[in-house]
């Protein structure tokens, strides 16, 4: 049996069968158990901020496993009070106040339900979220996940979620009363396809919020940590949310989330925790991960590269949207899945996001010759696709 079938007999088919199987990784570039190699443009879903095998990275994990990998959270450990202070500090937020999480779900998960404290404390009834906007599978979450196909199967939720267009402010307006707990909101849609809002819109969505008295909740789950060029995907617009998540590129491929409050509303004692929550090896990854990634480098490359892709000629190509190290290739037809798999034939590791969106999310150490020669290979790529 080749891996493949073994992968499919063994595990749910929740994901399909992945078509590659990837043995390892160096710098960008990754390579199957066949032994091809592939230029690595998607980083595990804009997880793998310092690509692969990182020096950094390799020395802060083993470095950290060797000397405690676990203590839970009966013991505090210098790595999670080192990571919170160096996000305060890059937040420039003395009333920043951190919860450690494994993953962007629960990340999620504490931002949800510190909201539903927030409206016991002062007697509002609903979120607002958006159409589909993505926010992850726990049914807290899920709930707020504005895809009816991944969230209807799964219902009814103990909240009540009102969902509004993505990018229409005045929508917002509506949505957002005096009896709203809080707005759940992606600075940039992810997974609906690299999709910016409007300039303003995540100004607005603060004005909206702070009038009504709700709670703004950005979601940076997959757009922070350098991808967009900056720390926080609401710096680009210098916007203070009141609760961030985190998760994604924060740990360079190590499983860790964050919840970030800004002060509004906080958990008291006992009222969350993880076991596994800001564990000493996650801790030690997001610290090299934070000291390494360059935004200077990112935003640098990302000029060029998205000059370069908007250079290319192609009647697949309609055009290129996104920020940073953090983009689509939007396509005149329904052919991602073509892109991606002759991507892969010609050695380059792709997203088929929507049906007519190619996701790029590279490291964010990827060099500009690196993305050159996806540029160069793009045209062939389109034209098997
Ligand atoms: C990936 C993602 C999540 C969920 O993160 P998981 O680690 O898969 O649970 C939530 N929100 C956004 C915006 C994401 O991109």
């Amino acid at each position: 049996m080749t891996l493949y079938e073994r992968f499919e007999a063994a595990f749910m088919p929740n994901y399909g069968v992945p078509p590659v199987a990837l043995a390892r990784g160096e710098g960008c570039t990754v390579w199957d158990v066949e032994g091809n190699a592939y230029l690595d443009l998607i980083g595990g879903i804009a997880t793998s901020s310092l690509g692969h095998a990182h020096p950094a990275l390799v020395e802060a994990v083993s470095k950290q496993v060797a000397t405690i990998a676990h203590t839970s959270n009966l013991f505090l450990h210098e790595p999670e009070v080192l990571l919170a202070e160096k996000l305060r500090s890059l937040l420039g937020s003395d009333t920043a106040r951190v919860f450690l999480a494994n993953s962007g779900t629960e990340a999620n998960e504490a931002a949800y339900k510190l909201c539903v404290k927030y409206g016991k404390q002062t007697g509002r009834s609903y979120f607002v979220a958006t159409e589909n906007g993505f926010h992850g599978r726990t049914i807290g979450a899920l709930s707020l996940t504005g895809k009816p196909a991944i969230r209807d199967q799964f219902g009814p939720y103990p909240v009540d979620v009102r969902f509004v267009p993505y990018g229409d402010a005045d929508a917002l307006k509506q949505a957002v009363t005096e009896d709203c707990i809080a707005l759940f909101l992606e600075p940039t849609q992810g997974e609906a396809g690299v999709v910016p809002p409007p300039d303003g819109y995540f100004q607005q969505a603060r004005e909206i919020t702070e009038a009504a008295g709700a709670l703004l909740v950005a979601d940076e789950i997959q757009s922070a940590i350098g991808r967009t060029g900056h720390w926080f995907a609401h710096q680009v617009e210098g916007v203070t949310p009141d609760i961030l998540t985190l998760a994604k590129g924060l740990g360079g491929g190590l499983p860790i989330g964050a919840c970030v409050s800004f002060g509004k509303i906080l958990f008291d004692k006992g009222e969350h925790g993880s076991t596994f929550g800001g564990n000493p090896v996650s801790c030690a990854a997001a610290l090299a991960v934070l000291d390494t990634v360059d935004l200077g480098h990112v935003e640098q490359v990302a000029a060029g590269f998205r000059a370069a892709l908007e250079g290319v000629s192609h009647p697949l190509l309609k055009g290129v949207r996104g920020r940073g190290l953090w983009l689509a290739l939007v396509l005149n037809a329904d052919r991602s899945a073509g892109v991606q798999t002759a991507a892969a034939k010609a050695g380059f590791l792709v997203n088929a996001l929507q049906p007519d969106a190619v996701r790029l999310a590279p490291p964010l150490v990827i060099t500009a010759e690196e993305l050159q020669t996806f540029v160069d290979a793009l045209p062939e790529v389109l034209d098997h696709a």
